[in-house]
């Protein structure tokens, strides 16, 4: 197989909307092995399963593509405009939910690299192209490549470029001169900076590059299913899809956000997506699978489904006191389909009708009463211990 330098690849990479390139070899990562394997230990993954994977194969590019000499990686950077103050009745979403789905735009990316390289080393190159979507440690290849520096945010940070970037991969026997690219070059470090462990809204940083994924409001509006505890709907704020509290406040992401930087590419900008907050109302009033998938198809927020975004837009509600959304909250506490949804609705319209002095308090009793005869036991035992904790 042929080998390309890297400035061509760089070149190959830039004429498919891919802004940063590195390359590294498939050897073992050692070191993010160890941590992660400690990470795993000390139960720090919360529910994310995949992550609970055995670290030998996440930590091992080889075993993900048996044959590959070499691990091209790629970033590509999202919207970093400054974020104006959160409308009234709005939840906020995670900067790199604003565009179109991230997984689509960079595989369509990477696979035109895959062909432009294939038309400069011929039809023997075998690749396989990757993001976010196998076991492979992204960051930690990032860095070997040369990209940056991994962050006590957990974060990949280029210096100069910051964080809000999506890393893709490209595996494949591309021969690469490895003992060059796969030194580890130290390009920049935090210092003594500690602002992303410092204002992180929930303390989930247990250390340095140590994430309690549990407290994390990432995996708490995104990742986890089901029903939240009731600390954990405080925790989310006003976040109703992902947070970026701790990249926000990154020095190395201040320029960017100063010059109010685009996406490198249409897709991933906020005008083809769904931008930077959505409104409660209009979430909470969506009663069925289709109508979600017309309103979000194509966007990150598939990812909790109809269930999971309006439980989040429920608790978003309560937690910012949206006393508009009662009657909202109201219709998605007696009506969803979804317990789960029923159920935090419920929380929520008695958290904002309490608010509302002595005519609120008659209709939340009101509401608990008949919840308690609601056919999903979660419901009648949210009911239960909301009516319970009323003041007499
Ligand atoms: S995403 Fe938000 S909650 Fe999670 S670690 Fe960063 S600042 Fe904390
Ligand atoms: S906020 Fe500071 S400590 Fe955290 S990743 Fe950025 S530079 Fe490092």
């Amino acid at each position: 197989m042929q080998s390309l330098a890297l400035t061509t690849l760089r070149d190959l990479a830039a004429r498919c909307g891919l802004s940063v390139l590195g390359v590294t070899g498939v050897e073992q990562l050692q070191a993010d092995l160890e941590r992660l394997q400690g990470w795993q230990q000390r139960g720090l993954a919360a529910g994310m399963s995949y992550m609970l994977r055995p670290p030998e194969l996440l930590a091992n590019p080889a075993t993900v593509v048996p044959g590959a000499r070499s691990v091209i990686t790629v970033a590509i950077f999202y919207d970093r405009t400054p974020v104006g103050p959160l409308p009234a009745g709005h939840g906020r979403v995670a900067r790199y939910a604003w565009g179109r789905d991230y997984h689509k735009v960079l595989r369509k990316r990477l696979e035109a690299l895959a062909d432009l390289i294939r038309g400069e080393v011929g039809s023997g190159l075998e690749a396989r192209v990757f993001s976010d979507s196998v076991p492979l440690l992204e960051r930690a290849l990032g860095r070997r490549a040369g990209l940056g520096f991994v962050g006590k945010s957990t974060m990949l940070i280029l210096p100069g470029k910051g964080t809000f970037f999506f890393l893709g991969e490209l595996l494949s026997n591309l021969e690469v001169q490895l003992d060059e690219l796969a030194a580890e070059p130290q390009r920049g470090h935090c210092g003594s900076c500690q602002s992303c462990l410092t204002e992180c809204p929930t303390q989930a940083f247990v250390g340095e590059r140590v994430l309690d994924a549990g407290r994390c409001i990432s995996y708490l509006t995104i990742e986890k299913r089901g029903a939240l505890a009731e600390a954990e709907r405080r925790m989310i704020g006003d976040w109703l899809f992902g947070c970026d509290v701790c990249q926000e406040v990154c020095p190395f992401n201040f320029v960017s956000i100063k010059k109010g930087r685009k996406a490198d590419v249409p897709e991933l900008g906020a005008e083809a997506g769904i931008g930077p907050s959505l409104s409660l109302e209009d979430v909470l009033s969506i009663r069925d699978t289709a109508s979600f998938e017309r309103r979000f198809g194509g966007t990150a927020l598939m990812r909790t489904k109809r269930e999971g975004l309006l439980r989040n837009a429920a608790v978003v509600a309560a937690n910012s006191k949206a006393e508009r959304l009662e009657a909202g909250l109201l219709a998605a506490s007696l009506e969803d389909s979804s317990a789960v949804v029923r159920q935090h609705a419920l929380w929520a319209y008695v958290a904002i009708t309490m608010d509302a002095g002595s005519s609120g308090s008659g209709r939340a009793v009101g509401r608990l009463e008949k919840a308690l005869a609601d056919p999903a036991l979660e419901v009648a035992a949210e009911a239960r211990s909301l009516l319970s904790r009323l003041p007499n």
